[in-house]
C-alpha cells in the first residue's frame, strides 16, 4: 500500500470522525461496481470545516453524485441553512436523497435533477440568494461555464471550490476534454478581477488530484 493511502486511513481513524450514515452510504454505493468519484472522508471534513470557519448557510454544490460532499456540507450548516445541490443522473438523485435522509439532513438539503447548466441559470433567474460556499465537482468540461454562473450566485466573501483539477495526471500537460476543461478554469479564475485563488495537489486514498480554493 502506498504510504499516503495508509496515512489518509489513519488521519481519518484519528481525526474525521465520519458519521455512520456516511459511512454507510459509501459502503452501499462502493458495492454497485461505480467509480470512486465522492470526495474522501478527510476532504468530506475539509469541506465542512470550511462550511463552518465561512460560517456558511447557503452552499451551492453542482454534482451530487451519491449525496457524499453533501452530506457533509449539509452538517456543517445550521438547522435553517440550505445546501443546494444538483446532479444529471436521475438514479444517483434518488441514491442521494435516500442517503441524506437517513442521515436525518433531508431539512437542509435541496436536491435537483438535470443539467447544471440550466438548473444555474434558473437559480439566477429566480434571484435566488448568493451563496457563502460553492463546490464544483462535476463534468470536467463545464467548469469554465459552472464558474461564470457561479459567479452570478456569488457575493463578495463566497468561497468557490473546484474538485478534481489534477485528474491524477499532469493537468498543465495533457491533451483530453476533461483536462482542457479544467485548464479553462483555471485560466479563467486567473484572468477574473473579481476572485483570488490558489490551488493545493493532495494524495491519499483517492490518489494524487488537487484542488482550487478561491474567494469572491
Ligand atoms: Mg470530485
Amino acid at each position: 500500500m502506498q504510504t499516503w493511502i495508509s496515512n489518509d486511513i489513519y488521519l481519518a481513524e484519528q481525526l474525521v470522525k465520519e458519521p455512520a450514515a456516511f459511512a454507510a452510504a459509501t459502503e452501499e454505493i462502493r458495492k454497485t461496481g461505480l467509480p470512486a468519484m465522492e470526495v474522501s472522508p478527510a476532504q468530506g471534513k475539509l469541506l465542512y470545516l470550511l462550511a463552518k470557519i465561512k460560517n456558511a448557510t447557503r452552499i451551492l454544490e453542482i454534482g451530487t453524485f451519491y449525496g457524499y460532499s453533501t452530506m457533509w456540507l449539509a452538517k456543517a450548516v445550521p438547522k435553517d441553512g440550505l445546501v443546494v445541490s444538483m446532479e444529471l443522473t436521475e438514479a444517483f438523485v434518488k441514491i442521494a436523497k435516500a442517503n441524506i435522509a437517513e442521515a436525518g439532513l433531508s431539512d437542509k438539503v435541496q436536491l435537483y435533477h438535470g443539467d447544471a447548466t440550466k438548473i444555474l441559470c434558473n437559480l439566477i433567474e429566480e434571484k435566488t440568494p448568493p451563496f457563502d460556499m460553492i463546490f464544483i465537482d462535476a463534468h470536467k468540461p463545464g467548469y469554465p461555464e459552472y464558474l461564470d454562473l457561479c459567479l452570478k450566485l456569488s457575493k463578495p466573501g463566497t468561497i468557490i471550490i473546484g474538485d478534481n483539477v489534477i485528474l491524477g495526471s499532469e493537468i498543465s500537460l495533457a491533451t483530453n476534454p476533461k483536462a482542457e476543461g479544467v485548464r479553462s478554469f483555471i485560466q479563467n479564475l486567473s484572468a477574473s478581477e473579481d476572485i483570488e485563488s490558489t490551488a493545493l495537489q493532495t494524495v491519499g486514498i483517492k490518489g494524487y488530484d488537487g484542488f482550487t480554493i478561491s474567494v469572491v
